[in-house]
C-alpha cells in the first residue's frame, strides 16, 4: 500500500539512492551499527527507510525518525563505500522533513532546538549560558552546582557537562599578530562560534604556529557562525542564512588563506557550494571563499611545516575526527605532523576512524549512543600504552576527555596544534 507523499526530494537528490547496490560493505564502518547490529541503524538501512518513505511505500513514523536520528552523520559510511553512495545528501535532505513531519519541529526535543539554534551560534550566549558554572567552580562551589546543573531538564543539563571548565571572562584574541621568520603569507584564523569560547587555547596555540610558520595571523572580533549548528539541527534554511553571512564577510576579505582548527567548521565552509547551491548570487563568492579555506593540517602540511625544535618525550595516541577524515578526507597530514615533533612516539588507536559520539550536538541529542560510543573510545585508547590522546577537533577533544574522566582517567586530550606550539615554544624564534 503506498502511503500520501509528505517527504520530497529532488530528481538529483533521488538518484543518488539508486547509486546504493546493497552491498553492505558499508556496515562496520557504521557506528551505530556496530553497536546495535540493527539493519535499520546501518547506512544501508537507512537509505532503505528513506527511499521506502519518499516513495510513499512505508509511513514516515516516530521510528523510522528514530533510526535516522541515530545517525550521526559521521559518513564513515561514504568513505567504506565503493559505489560513492553520497549519503550525506540523502540524509540532509530527508531528516529535516521527517522531523517536522513527526514533531512539528526539526529536532526531538525543543529545549535542545532552542540551544542549538539560539544559542550555540552566537558565542556571546555561549559565554553567558556557561557563566554561572564558571563563577561557581572560581567560588569553589563547582561541585554543587554541576549537581543543580545535573538536574535541568534533559539537554540543558547534558550541556554543563558537555561545556567544559574555563576562564570567567576570556579575553579576545588579538586582531592581528605579525608573522615570525621569513614572512610567507597572511591567513585569517577562524575561530568557530562555540569554539572561540570553549577553546581559546586552541586558538591562541593556532596563532603561535601560524606565526612561527611566517605567517601573519589576522582574527574577526564578530564571527559569524558557518551555519554547521543550523545544520545539526536539521535546519537547512538556518544553515543557509548563516552562510550567506559569512560569505559575504570573507569575500570582502584580501587574507592569502582562511583557515580552521576545528574540522566540523572546515568541514562546513569547504561545502558552501553544497549549502548555498540554489542562491545563484552567492556562487561566485562562494568559490572564491572555498579555494582559499584549508583545515589547519592541511594548511601546515600544504606549505610545509617549518620544523619544531623542541623536544616532548612522550607517547600520544591519534583519534580521526569524522569531519576531517570522511568529510575532508584528511588523515595522513595530522600524524605527518605530530611526527615531526622531536621526541614524540606516535603509536597507533585501534578503531581510530570509528565516531566518538560527539558529531556535532550529537551528544545532547542522543545521550545514550553518545556514551556508548564515548565508552569504546575510551577503551580503545586504554589499549595503546599512550599518556596523551591528540585529535583535530574540538567536539572530540571534549567528548573524549568528559569520557576518559568518567573512567577514572586524567589523560589529556589536545589538538595536534597545541603540541606542535609547546614544541615551538620550547626553542628559540
Ligand atoms: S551505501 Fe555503498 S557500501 Fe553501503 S550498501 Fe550501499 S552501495 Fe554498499
Ligand atoms: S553517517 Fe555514520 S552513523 Fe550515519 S549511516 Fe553513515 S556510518 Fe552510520
Amino acid at each position: 500500500m503506498r502511503h500520501s507523499l509528505p517527504i520530497h526530494v529532488s530528481p538529483e537528490t533521488y538518484d543518488k539512492f539508486n547509486a546504493c547496490v546493497h552491498c553492505g560493505l558499508c556496515l562496520p564502518a557504521c557506528p551505530t551499527y556496530v553497536e546495535t547490529a540493527n539493519e535499520a541503524d546501518s547506512p544501508r538501512g537507512r537509505i532503505h527507510l528513506m527511499r521506502a518513505t519518499v516513495d510513499g511505500v512505508i509511513e514516515p513514523s516516530a521510528i523510522v525518525n528514530e533510526h535516522l536520528d541515530r545517525c550521526l552523520v559521521c559518513r564513515a559510511c561514504e568513505t567504506a563505500c565503493p559505489s560513492g553512495v553520497q549519503y550525506h545528501a540523502l540524509i540532509e535532505a530527508v531528516r529535516p522533513q521527517l522531523a517536522q513531519h513527526v514533531h512539528g519541529r526539526t529536532l526531538q526535543s525543543p529545549i535542545l532546538e532552542f540551544v542549538v539554534k539560539h544559542i550555540f551560534p552566537y558565542p556571546r550566549r555561549v559565554a553567558l549560558s556557561v557563566l554561572p558554572l564558571r563563577l561557581a567552580n572560581a567560588v569553589g562551589l563547582g561541585g554543587l552546582a554541576q549537581k543543580v546543573a545535573r538536574m535541568m531538564p534533559g539537554p540543558l543539563g547534558a550541556m554543563t557537562e558537555v561545556l567544559p571548565d574555563g576562564p570567567i571572562l576570556s579575553r579576545s584574541l588579538p586582531a592581528f599578530t605579525p608573522a615570525l621568520g621569513e614572512r610567507r603569507g597572511s591567513v585569517l584564523l577562524l575561530q568557530g562560534c562555540v569554539g572561540s569560547v570553549v577553546s581559546r587555547d586552541l586558538n591562541a596555540a593556532c596563532i603561535t604556529v601560524l606565526t612561527r610558520n611566517g605567517f601573519d595571523v589576522h582574527t574577526l572580533s564578530a564571527e559569524p557562525c558557518c551555519g554547521a549548528m543550523a545544520a545539526h539541527a536539521n535546519d537547512p534554511q538556518g544553515a543557509a542564512d548563516f552562510a550567506a553571512q559569512l560569505v559575504e564577510l570573507l569575500a570582502t576579505r584580501d587574507d592569502d588563506y582562511f583557515v580552521s582548527p576545528i574540522a566540523g567548521c572546515g568541514a562546513q565552509l569547504k561545502a558552501l557550494d553544497h549549502v548555498l547551491h540554489d542562491q545563484t548570487r552567492y556562487h561566485d563568492k562562494v568559490r572564491a571563499v572555498v579555494r582559499k579555506m584549508r583545515d589547519i593540517n592541511e594548511f601546515l602540511g600544504e606549505v610545509g611545516l617549518r620544523p619544531p625544535q623542541g623536544r616532548i618525550e612522550r607517547t600520544v595516541t591519534y583519534h580521526d575526527p569524522c569531519h576531517l577524515l570522511n568529510a575532508q578526507r584528511i588523515s595522513e597530514t595530522p600524524r605527518q605532523l605530530l611526527r615531526q615533533i622531536p621526541g614524540l612516539t606516535l603509536v597507533a588507536l585501534p578503531e581510530t576512524d570509528l565516531c566518538c559520539g560527539a558529531a556535532g550536538t550529537y551528544n545532547l541529542s542522543q545521550p545514550e549512543m553518545a556514551a556508548q560510543l564515548g565508552q569504546r573510545k575510551v577503551g580503545n585508547i586504554q589499549t595503546t600504552g599512550a599518556t596523551e590522546c591528540i585529535t583535530a577537533n574540538v567536539g572530540c577533544q571534549l567528548q573524549i576527555e568528559r569520557h576518559l574522566k568518567a573512567a577514572g582517567q586524567d589523560m589529556p586530550v589536545r589538538h595536534v596544534i597545541e603540541l606542535l606550539a609547546e614544541s615551538y615554544a620550547k626553542s628559540p624564534v
